[in-house]
């Protein structure tokens, strides 16, 4: 929710943020795979303020049948918040927003995933939001991608999920809650870096063709970043060869 009215200062005479970060700076990012011993494939990433769990089941038949597409696997993605993952206590269950973006999210992913390898089945992603702080609808996607490698399905490439947009007129990499809240724009980016192909992109609020040049270049600089976090996160647990799939 972009354009809360407020008189906080979001950069310093310093150029910088809240946080102490320099504008083009990622908050700290940890990432952890095979959480969940009953999913085929899981992982963990603490981003920021952010802590979300991802865990895959499948391919597996789809059921019911009808929603079966006799040429390819469907991905369906679910994005849950925990009660607890925000200050005020979340309603349980489905909103609009989750259904919004357990939608974008499932394309995203789907855009990766060998699906017409696995007609007629279904691949789960449940996403669990266990502490919220903007950005993790981004922070979703890149754990769900470990996690959908953690399960050993064929990808065309890891996906990476990173926020940019504008705060105090300045376009800012990764926003957190307090810029998410009071500042201008919101750019959620999901990349195949490996190709530079986008599997997402949304925007809140509003930038200028040059801002959203600039936000989305800096978003596609820190996806490489993540992404060779993303690689070493596999080989910790893989060895080598996780980059040959
Ligand atoms: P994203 O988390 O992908 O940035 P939004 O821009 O919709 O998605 O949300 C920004 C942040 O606002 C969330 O990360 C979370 O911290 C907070 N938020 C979202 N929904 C709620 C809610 N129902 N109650 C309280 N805070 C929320």
């Amino acid at each position: 929710m972009m354009g809360m009215k407020s008189d906080i200062r979001l950069i310093d005479d310093n150029g910088l943020r809240i946080d102490g970060r320099l504008p083009n700076q990622l908050r700290p990012i940890k990432m952890e795979v095979g959480v969940v011993k009953r999913a085929d494939g899981s992982a963990y990433i603490e981003w920021g303020g952010n802590k979300i769990i991802a865990a895959v089941y499948g391919p597996r038949e789809a059921y019911p049948k009808h929603v079966q597409e006799s040429d390819r696997a469907i991905v369906r993605a679910r994005y849950n918040m925990a009660a607890f993952s925000v200050d005020e206590r979340k309603r349980p269950g489905p909103d609009r927003r989750s259904v919004e973006l357990s939608k974008v999210i499932s394309e995203a992913l789907t855009s990766a995933i060998f699906v017409e390898k696995f007609p007629r089945t279904a691949i789960d992603v449940y996403i669990e939001v266990l502490q919220a702080d903007a950005g993790t609808r981004v922070a979703g996607i890149t754990v769900a991608s470990l996690a959908l490698a953690d399960a050993g399905i064929p990808m065309r490439d890891l996906i990476v999920g990173c926020a940019a947009g504008k705060v105090d007129d300045v376009v800012v990499l990764d926003l957190n809650k307090e810029e998410d809240n009071f500042g201008q724009a919101d750019v959620p980016m999901a990349i195949l870096p490996r190709t530079g192909e986008i599997a997402l992109l949304q925007m809140d609020g509003d930038l200028t063709y040059d801002e959203l040049t600039n936000a989305m270049e800096m978003a596609m600089d820190a996806a490489k970043k993540i992404y060779n976090m993303e690689i070493e996160t596999l080989k910790a647990k893989y060895g080598g060869d996780v980059n040959e799939q």
